[in-house]
């Protein structure tokens, strides 16, 4: 029996049609919430996010503007364009594309961001506004596991939850989250010993790796619902075969799959090995789980961000 399919474009549809109607409302009261991207030199796949993020301000009617630094651009010259978007008031959200050039001092750009601006939640003073449960910016991507498990009436309280990853980006914040909201959280990280019978504690298990296909059947307890954060791109033959050769699994979809990695010698594959969906009750795919929630969550936070600060 395949576990159910959290589908995060259709939810991050929803959500996108949601902030879009808290913008015409907004704008009714003459309020139109505005976000700055910053994009410092050109990294290719920052490039394609910041397209992603500009295009879907403009499609839920939000002011949006993009700043691109040339890549030589100092430290100095980068916290003098944060100061200036700080000080303009109908900027509510500034995101800073990240990485930044490995010459620019990247902490010190973020704390310079004003925290009621930081629509990424990266700021200091956000990350202890949600380990307090002060109203405050929450990071993105956290946020979208947090709607996923809500919108498909997932219970989180009193349910063991297991983290793997505790970056700041990901497996803090969403453990933070999954811990407010009264869940029984274990936070795991390459130092864990013996990981999966850990992981199989969990009702529900959220990956955020880095690692193509690491969770296999053996790190999850049949029926538990299994959250894929991880974007991986995988080139190699041998690593295509071993994600989607075997197992008995959605033949269909395994062989679009294959058509598509022979077309573009690539294929995006979560931490999870697609193995898994033979026995969670619910799962992520990837890509179209939780991915699209990111963006949708920017737009909600930079609507969010407005409301707080303009009252
Ligand atoms: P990260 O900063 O590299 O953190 C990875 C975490 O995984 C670390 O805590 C690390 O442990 C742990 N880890 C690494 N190897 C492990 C192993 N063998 N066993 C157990 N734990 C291990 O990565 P991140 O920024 O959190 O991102 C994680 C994944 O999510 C990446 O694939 C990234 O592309 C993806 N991501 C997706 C979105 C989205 O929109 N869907 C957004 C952000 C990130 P240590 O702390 O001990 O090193």
């Amino acid at each position: 029996m395949s576990g159910r399919i959290l589908d995060g474009v259709k939810l991050a549809s929803e959500i996108r049609a949601e902030v879009a109607a808290e913008v015409k409302a907004l704008s009714a009261l003459g309020i139109r919430p505005g976000l700055a991207v910053v994009l410092v030199g050109h990294n290719p796949a920052s490039e394609v996010y910041v397209r992603g993020k500009v295009k879907s301000s403009l499609e839920v009617g939000l002011y949006s503007e993009q700043h691109s630094p040339a890549e030589s651009s100092t430290t100095e010259e980068l916290l003098a364009l944060i100061d200036s978007l700080n000080r303009r008031n109908e900027i509510d959200g500034i995101l800073v594309q990240l990485p930044l050039p490995g010459h620019v001092d990247s902490k010190k750009i973020l704390l310079a961001v004003d925290p009621a601006k930081d629509v990424d939640g990266f700021h200091p003073m956000n990350v202890g506004n949600l380990s307090t449960q002060r109203p405050g910016l929450v990071p993105c991507t956290p946020a979208g596991v947090m709607e996923i498990l809500r919108r498909s009436s997932i219970p989180v309280a009193g349910q063991e939850v297991v983290v793997i990853g505790r970056s700041d980006i990901v497996g803090k914040p969403v453990a933070m989250l999954l811990l407010n909201q009264n869940a029984t959280v274990t936070v795991c990280h390459s130092k864990t010993l013996d990981l999966p019978s850990v992981c199989r504690r969990a009702d529900i298990l959220v990956a955020a790796i880095g690692r193509a296909g690491m969770v296999t059947r053996d790190y999850v307890r049949p029926g538990a619902t299994v959250i894929d954060v991880g974007i991986n791109r995988v080139t190699e033959r041998a690593e295509f075969d071993r994600l989607f050769v075997s197992g008995s699994g959605d033949q269909i979809g395994k062989a679009k799959r294959l058509e598509s990695f022979l077309a573009k010698g690539a294929t995006l594959v979560g931490d999870v090995h697609p193995e898994v969906a033979e026995i969670a009750g619910a799962i992520t795919p990837v890509p179209g789980g939780v991915g699209p929630l990111t963006i949708a969550m920017l737009m909600a936070n930079t609507v969010k961000a407005a409301k707080l600060r303009r009252g």
